[in-house]
């Protein structure tokens, strides 16, 4: 059975649309990230699933139950969806010790005074902070801290958990830390977990499923790696993905035994589309979308670059380099030392290409 079922979904401040008749269902444990540049809604919809924020139009169902309909005038408070809440701004109380800033909830829910010390406990343990339990939060880092924000919003066991940008505070390598404490946690607890984040880096490697919006409205749903390797469109292609994927403006302009040729202003290509084969037709107007991976350094390949910078991290070079007045990003594995200003070739996998309508920006093949 689905988790969050949420049916046209619109949420209108005056006469700004922050969500946009938006459809989407998460599957009981899946890990969703809402994902999209500043301002595109993914806030609004998550306060709209705690019930912090009422819809303008729609239906919410959370675990089989209505929680929110504009039509039968549904409208649970947040208490009753069962659902835990994590923010950014995780404020811990601060004159109550990391016990009773975990047992503060439970005491409300009227749990029984065992019960409640048995799953502090668990809790503590689960992120590992059991010998903090006595400690208050102005003595802890910011990465306890954010743990212990973490236990007390699990210690009731929500089946579902709504968190928003809960690491931002963090510097980057207590982030990277936590992000794998939390995809270990999502599978423990086998909760349903939707997070917002606007760092697609974040949202790749965390999500079971990615939840891509732009101004409001719904881009693209699907499992990361499905939405790196086929974007549904130019959005989409450009946002996933750093360094971002390269793009041509070029027209078909013949079909052979083995796929399309493509031409650009200085450059030709050989496509053979994995799939769509008909999307094609000849002097149809596109942009091709390549991968900075999907372009290798060759030596005597007949496309010659000339390079701009060489941006070494160790594990992987970033070469941006120009064809033939096309600004390309290339990322090679290992390490490779250009000049600037030096020639070098490249080779493209032409499987790996994504073709887009230049008109409508829809990926075609
Ligand atoms: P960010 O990544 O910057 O937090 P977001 O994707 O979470 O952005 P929202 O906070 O959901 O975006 O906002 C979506 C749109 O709704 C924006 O245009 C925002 O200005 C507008 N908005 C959000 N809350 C309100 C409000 N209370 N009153 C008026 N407009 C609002």
């Amino acid at each position: 059975m689905p988790e969050i079922v949420l049916k046209h979904i619109t949420k209108r401040f005056g006469k700004v649309y922050a969500v946009k008749d938006f459809d989407l269902v998460v599957e009981d444990r899946d890990f969703v990230t809402l994902l999209g540049p500043s301002g595109c809604g993914k806030t609004t919809t998550l306060r709209m699933i705690s019930g912090l924020e009422t819809p303008t139009d729609g239906e919410i169902e959370i675990d089989g139950k209505v929680v929110f309909s504009s039509e039968k005038q549904i409208n649970l408070s947040p208490d009753k969806r069962d659902v835990g809440l994590l923010f950014q701004n995780y404020a811990l109380w601060p004159h109550m010790t990391v016990y009773q800033n975990i047992a503060f909830g439970l005491e409300n829910l009227k749990w029984k005074k065992p019960d409640i010390k048995k799953r502090v406990y668990e809790m503590a343990e689960l992120v590992k902070i059991t010998d903090l339990l006595e400690r208050y939060p102005a003595e802890l880092s910011g990465g306890q801290q954010q743990r212990v924000a973490i236990a007390r919003t699990l210690a009731p066991n929500p089946r579902v958990l709504l968190m928003d940008e809960p690491l931002s505070n963090l510097d980057a390598k207590l982030r990277m830390e936590m992000r794998s404490e939390l995809k270990r946690l999502h599978k423990e607890i086998e909760a349903t977990f939707v997070y917002v984040t606007h760092d697609q880096y974040e949202a790749m490697t965390l999500a079971t499923k990615i939840c891509l919006m732009k101004e409001g409205v719904l881009q693209q749903y699907a499992p990361p790696l499905e939405i790196y390797d086929n974007p549904k469109n130019i959005f989409v292609g450009d946002f996933i993905g750093n360094p971002s994927m390269n793009f041509i403006e070029s027209r078909v302009v013949d079909v052979n035994g083995k796929g399309y040729v493509l031409k650009g202003e200085n450059l030709e290509f050989n496509f053979t589309p994995k799939n769509n084969l008909d999307n094609l037709s000849i002097g149809q107007e596109v942009i091709v979308g390549i991968r900075p991976e999907d372009i290798k350094i060759s030596a005597d390949s007949a496309n010659r670059c000339v390079v701009y910078s060489t941006l070494p991290s160790g594990m992987e070079t970033i070469i941006k380099a120009n064809l033939k007045g096309i600004p390309l990003t290339i990322v090679t594995f290992g390490r490779v030392d250009f000049e600037i200003d030096e020639e070098i070739g490249v080779d493209f996998d032409s499987y790996n290409y994504n073709v887009f309508s230049k008109s409508s920006g829809e990926k075609l093949a």
